[in-house]
């Protein structure tokens, strides 16, 4: 079969997300005149999704806010955009990419932005009407209209999306249940402290949480569901079940090319991936990290500016100017009244020091490694926060027990 035209010099980047519209923006930007495909598996321009487990459900954002760029930016910018099309198949040999349509692409350099997708709940009567994932807009849309004839919504899973569709949904005035399988709320990201900060902060804004329990099943009548039945045989009735139990990465066009895989496509720091001309930006890739004392040497980071600043050191490396990434990484979540904002990544065995009162739902946690604040977790603090990002990024050292001492300003430390 003959190949299509991008042609054989184009970049055609694999998903219009974060990472794929800020690969091709930041080109453009950097002078990059190739043609530039971007492939979009959903039929919306690329849109930003934190406000699908927040204000989309509560009403507050309005669909017009949600495009990442404007009507007119691709066209603008010479970006081919094509949306509702899958990328089947990768030939890395060959340099082809064949698509759900029958066509095939040549390219010169292929980024792999395919991002990733909820992990699917093994349990009999997952398929029940009622049962939604959250992901894309138009999972967000299914949710938001479901609530509106629901009285009790049951969240599994109390990670960061299920516990922000949990606070949209009792907003909404749903009670709410979330079911968590370990014995405490976020514990991939946070600490004892801040999970157990965070179980209090919920259960006294009304939403239920039943920790350390397994669904056996959920079960309805008529093909809709009416409860969730847990693994010690207890119901939660239920007129709505919103499944939150994080995410896979999508691997299978790069695995089956035989590009190496591991928790995710794995990367250099400027999302160079083991086969040639082929990169990995974003959810899907596990990218090599700036190296910090006791920090992991790679990860698979899901979160927008991890996506934002992986493509702009891939697009560097595309342009000829290599500049990999080496700033903290950061991220955040809304959750009732609650601002959450994170910085660096904790360890185990960081010293734990607090500032301000967890009473007043404002305060920091600061981790301090080898005398140097290495991460932050603020509630209602931004700006703590920002001053985190520059503290963690110079490797400050602070002593303890200033970092505490509220009448010490932080600022006096930035150097
Ligand atoms: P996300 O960022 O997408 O919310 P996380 O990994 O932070 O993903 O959170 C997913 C949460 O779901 C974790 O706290 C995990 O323990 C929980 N979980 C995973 N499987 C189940 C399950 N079968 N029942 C209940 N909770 C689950």
């Amino acid at each position: 079969m003959s190949a299509h035209p991008a042609s054989a010099s184009a970049l055609v980047i694999v998903g219009a997300s974060y990472a794929g519209t800020q690969l091709a923006a930041s080109l453009r930007d950097l002078g990059f005149d190739a043609p530039i495909v971007l492939l979009g598996e959903e039929r919306h321009a690329p849109y930003q999704r934190p406000p699908l487990s927040k204000g989309v459900l509560t009403g507050k954002t309005s669909l017009d806010a949600l495009p990442l760029r404007g009507a007119d930016f691709f066209e603008s910018q010479g970006i081919d955009l094509r949306l509702g099309r899958r990328a089947i198949a990768l030939d890395p040999g060959a340099q082809t990419l064949a698509l759900d349509d029958g066509s095939t692409l040549k390219y010169g350099s292929l980024a792999l932005a395919t991002g990733a997708r909820c992990r699917s709940l093994p349990v009999p009567g997952s398929e029940l009407g009622g049962v939604f994932n959250l992901r894309t807009l138009e999972d967000a849309l299914r949710v938001s209209d479901a609530l509106s004839s629901a009285k009790r919504a049951c969240v599994i899973g109390g990670g960061f999306i299920g516990l922000e569709v949990a606070s949209a949904l009792a907003a909404r005035g749903a009670a709410v249940t979330v079911v968590e399988s370990q014995p405490r709320l976020l514990a991939r990201s946070f600490p004892p402290l801040m999970s157990d900060y965070l179980a209090e902060a919920h259960r006294q804004r009304g939403v239920e949480l039943l920790l350390g329990h397994g669904v056996r099943a959920l079960a309805g009548s008529n093909g809709q569901i009416t409860h969730v039945e847990l693994d010690d045989g207890r119901r939660i009735d239920c007129d709505m079940a919103v499944l939150g139990i994080g995410v896979q990465p999508n691997v299978e066009l790069a695995q089956q090319a035989g590009i190496a895989c591991d928790n995710g496509i794995l990367t250099d720091a400027l999302g160079r991936t083991n086969a040639p001309n082929v990169l990995a930006i974003g959810d899907v890739a596990n990218a090599e990290l700036p190296a910090v004392p006791g920090g992991p040497g790679r990860m698979r980071l899901e979160s927008i500016q991890a996506a934002n600043d992986g493509a702009r050191a891939a697009a560097s490396a595309l342009a000829g100017e290599p500049q990999p990434f080496e700033g903290v990484p950061w991220f955040w979540s809304d959750q009732h009244n609650l601002k959450l904002q994170m910085a660096g990544l904790p360890m185990p065995g960081d010293e734990v020091v607090m500032r301000g009162d967890r009473q007043t739902d404002r305060f920091s946690l600061f981790y301090l490694r080898d005398g140097t604040i290495a991460a932050s977790h603020s509630v209602n603090r931004p700006a703590e926060h920002m001053l985190s990002r520059k503290l963690i990024a110079k490797r400050v050292r602070i002593d303890p027990r200033q970092l505490q001492d509220e009448s010490v300003d932080l600022k006096t430390f930035q150097g």
